[in-house]
């Protein structure tokens, strides 16, 4: 399962940005995650779940915001669902589009406890 590989890599994001804001836990973290990026949200959350063991991520809360692929048009720069499955652009009939937003996966965001004396 290769979500394992990624919620490594989810992880070292999280952390070197953390290390900057001080020495706090990560309280949560929010996702985004590509609809034809094929990973599983919820294989992802255990994923980091195990692998955030030891680490100042664990136990974080993990929100998952998946993103719906697109299709856009070069030309015009108008977009449809990918599920439309239309191979040429609706608006102005350029075949030049291409696929937008499906394959992302990044960290959007993510909160560290604030520190208590
Ligand atoms: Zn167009």
């Amino acid at each position: 399962m290769h979500e394992v590989g990624i919620a490594q890599q989810i992880l070292r994001v999280i952390e070197s940005a953390a290390r900057e804001h001080g020495q706090g836990r990560v309280e949560s973290a929010r996702l985004r995650i590509g609809e034809l990026s094929g990973v599983e949200a919820e294989t992802l959350k255990f994923a980091l779940g195990i692998c955030s063991r030891g680490t100042r991520a664990e136990g974080m809360a993990v929100e998952i915001v998946c993103v719906p692929a697109c299709v856009k048009c070069r030309q015009c720069s108008s977009d449809w669902p990918y599920d439309m499955e239309v191979m040429r652009c609706p608006t102005c009939g350029s075949e030049e589009i291409m696929l937008h937003g499906g394959n992302d996966l990044c960290v959007e965001s993510f909160e560290m406890e604030t520190a208590c004396a």
